[in-house]
């Protein structure tokens, strides 16, 4: 089976995961925008970032044979610094056009402050005027009131549902998140609130319609083979394979293919992975290492 991780911030992961997700079957990824554990003080913080994420990291992932993607955006947290937040919307127009970048996002709410709604509705407006799908970031606290109003502040900018993709949901919000016509996706963290036995259990409730799982994994404890390891789970739970590869997989891409910039024949016909191929003088190998080289695509069968 094959599966897309649509969020993941692969910047703060290592080549061994990127190995690990590639043996597993992970075709493609999507990198969200997102903060880096403290907070930027400077504008030219965000642009470099946004550059690794159209530039190095997509060549990076690439070196393994997989397929990077990105979003761009403001992160709620960092929104809070208002005269930073409005260099960061001033930046955005620039990378939002660039190949790749299939959303706004990660954006939403973090404490709910009125300067985060703010930035929230800018960017929304940004999605709007660029004609891409938007990523929102749901609260970790107080999730319940935060998603409901972030789908309330969307519907008020006139943006319709089935262009956005509410994250990081569980039991207590997805039901309201389906009802209203988004696509629902749950972060996969291991040994916490939202594990995949839980999601196993979501599933059997509410269905595979709409529903994308992901990893959200970063410089935290969490795990990037979440999305492999949830459709295992599945399937040895009992669940369809129909269903598992539509939230593992084909959800996710008719979500942000919304955009124009994610094709699945991006990687089934893929270029040949070859190590020696080198980005502004860098390579991903070190003193002595072996290049791996493949002559021919080794992924372009379709099942
Ligand atoms: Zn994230």
């Amino acid at each position: 089976m094959h599966f897309i991780d649509p969020h993941i911030h692969m910047v703060s992961r290592t080549t061994d995961d990127y190995e690990a997700l590639a043996a597993a079957g992970v075709k493609a990824i999507i990198e969200p925008a997102f903060w880096q554990g403290q907070p930027r003080t400077q504008i030219g913080s965000f642009q470099d970032y946004f550059s690794s994420l159209v530039g190095f990291e997509r060549f990076r992932a690439s070196q393994f044979g997989i397929h990077h993607y990105c979003t761009i955006g403001l992160n709620s947290k960092e929104a809070n610094n208002a005269a930073l937040a409005e260099q960061v919307i001033d930046l955005m127009p620039l990378y939002l056009t660039k190949e790749g970048v299939v959303a706004v996002g990660e954006i939403g709410y973090d404490d709910m402050t009125p300067t985060e709604e703010k930035f929230f509705r800018i960017q929304l407006e940004l999605a709007k005027d660029v004609d891409l799908p938007i990523l929102i970031h749901t609260p970790h606290r107080n999730k319940k009131v935060g998603t409901y109003r972030s789908m309330d502040v969307i519907e008020e900018h006139g943006i319709a549902p089935g262009r956005v993709i509410i994250d990081h949901n569980n039991e207590e919000t997805c039901k309201e998140v389906l009802d209203r016509g988004y696509w629902c996706a749950f972060t996969i963290y291991p040994k916490t609130k939202m594990g995949n036995e839980r999601m196993v259990e979501i599933m059997k409730q509410y269905g595979s319609e709409r529903v994308i799982v992901d990893s959200s994994a970063d410089w935290g404890v969490s795990d990037a083979l979440a999305v492999p390891k949830t459709a295992n789970l599945m399937l040895q739970r009992g669940i369809a394979p129909t269903d598992i590869e539509l939230v593992c997989y084909r959800n996710a891409l008719t979500a942000y293919a919304q955009s124009g910039q994610f094709n699945e024949s991006d990687w089934l016909n893929p270029t040949p992975v070859d190590q020696r191929m080198l980005f502004e003088g860098n390579s991903v190998l070190r003193g002595g290492q072996t290049p791996r080289v493949e002559e021919e695509p080794t992924a372009g069968i379709i099942r």
